[in-house]
């Protein structure tokens, strides 16, 4: 179970910068989440985001190695409501009995209300977007576990952090971010890997990218939000998919996808551009 524990300082080339040792990030499969406290203070940690289906068991036990056995989280914080990043939530909450906090638009699809779209299966981008449309896209039903995040941006239980808005991927999509060290917790606003192609998934090749394309809703509001994480000048982003990047990679690369994001993120075709992508 050690080796896939990994602390973002360790993950990546790309980092320069010294991170703080309160965030680990755990891969499952092809989506992080992470832990957030400082082991040192075992009762003080917040869980953002809950991974693939069927890995209660992986993040329970990765909570113990960090915070010691039978310690549980205060919280558990969704960027959003998709499958990859909710997998495990249900399972977590009947075993810790802990509050999940959302985005008040993405509550619908976590309290049966609501499904997501159906994935764009015709998004261009390789064997990850055709096979997208296996992928559930049904809502969860928390019931009464989930509470909306505060109107103030105050994260529970995160004291030095707020939640950003940033949707487009989902209507309720946030992303984290924490002032003192600039560091953020981006979701699928942006991400660091080609989602849509095995191969890099399968590699991780980093290479900056918007969010996944063939779950995407709203293109103008998915810009809005990388311009609006990008003026926050973050030091380091753990995002949904793909390795943390740091540093001046993170701010070139940042910089580069706001002002391509045409090229780089939003697809030439799909049910969910058409008619909305210039065509110079
Ligand atoms: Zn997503
Ligand atoms: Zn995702």
């Amino acid at each position: 179970m050690k080796d896939r524990l990994i602390p973002v300082t360790s993950v990546s080339s790309g980092l320069e910068q010294p991170i703080t040792p309160d965030i680990h990030c755990l891969p499952i499969q092809v989506v992080n989440l992470c832990f957030v406290g400082s082991p040192v203070r075992p009762d003080e940690w917040v869980l953002v985001d809950a991974g693939m289906p069927k890995s209660a068991e992986q993040i329970i036990a990765t909570a113990s190695e960090l915070y010691g056995e039978g310690k549980k989280p205060q919280a558990i914080i969704l960027t959003h409501g998709h499958f990859d990043h909710v997998g495990a939530v249900e399972e977590l909450v009947d075993y810790w009995n802990v509050p999940v906090y959302a985005h008040e638009l993405e509550l619908p699809f976590l309290t049966g209300q609501m499904d997501y779209p159906e994935p764009d299966t015709s998004v261009e981008g390789g064997l990850v977007a055709k096979m997208s449309r296996m992928f559930p896209n049904e809502g969860i039903d928390l019931g009464s576990n989930v509470y909306k995040l505060p109107d103030d941006g105050s994260v529970p239980h995160m004291p030095e952090w707020q939640w950003v808005h940033t949707p487009g991927h989902t209507q309720g999509h946030v992303s984290l971010f924490r002032e003192k060290d600039r560091t953020m917790i981006a979701g699928d606003a942006f991400i660091t890997v080609k989602q849509e192609y095995l191969f890099k998934v399968l590699t991780q090749e980093m290479e900056i990218s918007g969010p996944p394309r063939y779950l995407t809703t709203d293109w103008d509001a998915a810009w809005d939000s990388v311009r609006k994480l990008e003026a926050l000048k973050p030091n380091i982003a753990v995002t949904g998919h793909g390795h943390p990047m740091a540093g001046e990679e993170l701010r070139e690369n940042l910089s580069r996808l706001v002002q391509d994001f045409e090229k780089i993120a939003i697809p030439d075709h799909g049910k969910f551009v058409d008619g909305k992508k210039n065509d110079t």
